[in-house]
């Protein structure tokens, strides 16, 4: 007999331990660790991961494994080794190590199902529930008021739980509305349409002025807010008809990638690459930071050394920002490793994720460039590991296992033996820091790639525009220059700062703002359905003509969102041809690199957007750059909203005169003399740098600080206030002298949802009993957080403090 060491899909303390069962003999020698099974755990039947195969068990009583989910294993020895570090180093279950390590496609899901042993001894007005078929979905009666009889039936064995494990790997299909007919016969046909059916006339409308012959059924009903019954009538009278349509799997798939050959590096490349080229050679592990002005070359740098890892016969992973709004990084990869690449990011399907993770598992290809989840890339022989853009937030995952990429880089670089390397023209003070005390070696490139060097950058004070009579959101300055580029047949990228920003309505008489209702946080204003949408919890309210509070007609959209820069834009510059990317034009699936590539094949003078233009362009004819607003984000309550906003307006400025012709920047700013904004326009990192170290250091923060941040939720404050108290007080007993313990007090964002949030911060430098105390806090609050949906979040480095 042998038996397998199961970790149980059960995410619970008392559950966090691997339970052994028995291999039935039908499948010995074919069960190995890291492979999926079913197994039966007290009346269920749940998922587990094989995490040891042995000869013997020290458990009395095992059950047999029930069944099968992989025919071969899906997690790797060191993956499941890297499970036990993410869960003491983030303090998660293993059970969400090892989710987090596999694609939403393989993730476990169950049916759960109520299923009546006994259905006469069901009471009389329940028994309809369990016609035709004895069996009724859970989810039915969570929450009802029947709940507490079916728990007590339960009990009685009367009624049984039962999982169904779901196999959700279906093709990935949408359902679309397309045109049946010409566009003048929809103008016709919608005359004889009677007026009462609004619905269907706005359906018809929208097709009239649309340029789109097919669009989607479930974007037709929030854009015109119609039932779908306006849709049915519509398609019987034929004018439609509904569709539907496969979405590819593979998306870049059917496109042509020109190949690449690698590029003879100038003298500052090679001096960088060869470091990294020699920890390759020499299989060590080592972590470098390339410091790498934008338009430095780095990128060429990354593919050379991947190139060498790849002629060694390992495998290469490359992550960078969210790449679907990367695009042209992307193909720079594609063009020159061709099929070798697979690509993950959150743009793709689940069954297009699971795809190309398939193709890595199998090692049909041996460079994956992905976001944040790709470093858990399964290959098995890695050469090297590269983080772009390593500053960016979203390398730190935000749900549990609260953990950043570039950590698991290193400890899987240190597993591989291999180099990572950690590239940025901005790199985070923590990852400097290490760069200049040798922790990691510090390459650097401070000359750009074209002649021109980096372009020069004017700041607009906006309050002295103001002042001299200017209520526009261009400055006079900017407005010139665009104009001037516009004579030239030039380019222009307009950047508006979006991220702590929120077009939130308030009255100018009394100055009330509309919040949600269940949060504490003001609604946002969504033009597209003229609603306002609370970007907590999804609700949503109509917009008031006047105010709620003091009835004023003064009341307005404070704040600039796209669309509105877009519509003066067109007034100021009737003949600019703008296109405009934000979150709203680029919801489609590849609609983001589409308008990227009109405007890379110049259809248009202006590029207008928010963040997701900042990064990655590089585009020859853009020689100006206009941010809008460049301090939105200095206002958020962070303190690294300095740094982060150095970070946006470095990479924005870098997106001029990255070739033969010069480029400038205008950046507008209501605090021009903020250090932040001052030293992005010299260019400065090494005087940023030094100067936020040193408010780093008074006010005790990262890098020279630990941070770990308690939030308690739930719906009573009184609750909320004494949990955060104790988890306080117990923690200053266990904690050190030297540690900072900061609380209780109120989250910024101190209501989501209908539950108030309270907030404990630690930083420390060496508290080797934190870990310890904090497993135990949880312990000890896990049966008020199962019964009472009282909840604790621990963040070790958390990057957001809200
Ligand atoms: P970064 O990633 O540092 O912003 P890139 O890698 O995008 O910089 O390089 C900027 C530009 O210089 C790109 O157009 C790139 O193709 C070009 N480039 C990079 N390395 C070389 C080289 N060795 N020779 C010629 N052109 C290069
Ligand atoms: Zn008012
Ligand atoms: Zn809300």
């Amino acid at each position: 007999m042998t038996y397998a060491s199961v970790i149980v899909d059960v995410p619970a303390k008392q559950t966090d331990r691997a339970f052994d069962y028995e291999i039935p003999e039908k499948w010995e020698g074919f069960i190995q660790t890291g492979m999926r099974v079913i197994v039966p755990f007290g009346p269920r039947q749940v998922q587990g991961f094989v995490i040891e195969i042995k000869a013997t068990s020290s458990v009395k009583k095992t059950k047999p494994i029930s069944s099968l989910i992989d025919v071969s294993p899906i997690l790797t020895k060191e993956l499941l080794q890297l499970a036990g570090w993410l869960r003491d180093h983030t303090l998660c279950f293993t059970i969400s190590a090892f989710q987090a390590m596999l694609p939403a496609a393989l993730k476990a899901k169950y049916e759960k199902w109520i299923i009546a042993k006994d259905l006469d001894k069901i009471p009389p007005h329940l028994q309809l529930l369990f016609q035709p078929s004895s069996r009724v979905r859970f989810e039915e009666l969570e929450g009802t008021s029947h709940y507490k009889l079916i728990k007590q039936l339960i009990e009685e064995d009367i009624v049984e739980v039962y999982y169904e494990v779901k196999d959700k790997l279906s093709k990935k299909t949408v359902r679309m509305i397309e045109l049946n007919v010409k566009k003048d016969e929809l103008i016709t046909a919608k005359q004889q349409i009677p007026i009462r059916a609004s619905a269907q006339h706005k359906l018809l409308d929208y097709f009239i002025h649309s340029n789109k012959e097919r669009v989607e059924k479930k974007q037709l009903l929030e854009v015109l807010q119609i039932g779908t019954s306006a849709i049915q009538a519509v398609v019987k009278l034929e004018l439609m008809k509904e569709i539907q349509e496969e979405i590819y799997r593979d998306p870049y798939e059917n496109r042509e990638f020109k190949k690449s050959e690698p590029l003879p590096l100038t003298a500052q490349q090679q001096e960088v690459i060869s470091p990294i080229l020699q920890s390759i050679e020499e299989n060590k592990h080592k972590g470098y930071v390339m410091f790498g002005v934008t338009g430095s070359g780095k990128t060429e740098v990354y593919m050379q050394a991947v190139d060498a890892v790849l002629k060694k016969g390992k495998e290469a992973i490359v992550l960078v920002p969210e790449i679907s709004l990367t695009p042209q990084m992307v193909n720079r990869f594609k063009s020159r490793f061709g099929s070798d690449v697979a690509v993950m990011h959150s743009g793709l399907g689940m069954g297009e994720k699971y795809d190309e993770w398939r193709k890595i598992h199998r090692k049909e290809v041996k460079v994956v460039v992905g976001a944040r989840s790709a470093i858990f890339a399964p290959f098995e022989n890695v050469g090297i590991i590269i983080i772009d853009e390593e500053h960016e937030t979203s390398y730190k995952q935000e749900d549990t296992p609260r953990y950043h990429a570039r950590d698991i880089a290193m400890e899987r670089g240190r597993y591989h033996q291999c180099p990572v390397v950690l590239g940025s023209a901005t790199p985070t003070l923590e990852t400097f820091a290490r760069g200049t005390k040798g922790v990691y070696q510090l390459l650097t490139m401070d000359k750009r790639m074209s002649d021109q060097g980096m372009p020069p950058v004017e700041i607009v004070d906006m309050r002295e525009e103001l002042r001299e009579g200017n209520r526009s959101m261009f400055s006079r300055n900017l407005l010139e220059k665009l104009q001037s580029r516009l004579e030239r047949g030039e380019q222009s990228v307009l950047f508006l700062n979006k991220r702590g920003y929120s077009s939130f309505v308030m009255c100018r008489d009394c100055g009330y703002v509309v919040e949600c209702p269940h949060c504490d946080i003001s609604l946002t204003y969504h033009r597209s359905s003229n609603q306002l949408k609370c970007h907590y919890c999804g609700y949503e309210e109509p917009v008031h003509a006047t105010c709620p509070s003091c009835d004023s007609e003064h009341f307005r959209f404070f704040g600039t969102g796209t669309q509105k820069v877009e519509e003066e834009l067109t007034k100021l510059l009737p003949n600019a041809r703008v296109i405009r990317m934000d979150v709203d034009t680029t919801t489609k699936k590849g609609s983001h690199e589409k308008l990227l590539q009109q405007f890379g094949d110049q259809k248009a003078d202006i590029l207008l957007g928010t963040q997701m233009i900042a990064k990655g362009l590089d585009f020859p004819l853009v020689t100006l750059v206009g941010v809008l607003t460049a301090d939105t984000m200095l206002n958020i309550p962070d303190f690294r909203s300095s740094e982060k906003t150095f970070q946006l307006l470095t990479q924005v400025s870098g997106r001029a005169g990255r070739h033969l012709l010069p480029g400038e920047v205008v950046i507008q700013s209501y605090s021009p003399e903020h250090y932040s904004v001052e030293l992005a326009s010299a260019h400065d990192y090494l005087a940023f740098y030094q100067k936020e170290m040193q408010i780093r250091k008074n006010h005790q923060y990262p890098p020279f600080y630990y941070l770990a941040l308690v939030t308690v939720t739930h719906q009573e404050l009184t609750k909320v206030v004494t949990v955060t108290e104790r988890i306080t007080s117990f923690l200053g007993m266990q904690l050190s002298k030297e540690a900072i313990i900061l609380g209780p007090v109120s989250s910024p964002i101190a209501r989501i949802k209908d539950k108030y949030r309270y907030q404990c911060i630690i930083k420390y430098k060496k508290e080797p009993n934190l870990h310890e105390a904090l497993k135990r806090i949880v312990e000890k609050y896990q049966a008020q957080m199962d019964q009472e949906k009282l909840s604790i979040h621990i963040d070790l480095n958390p990057y957001m403090l809200m």
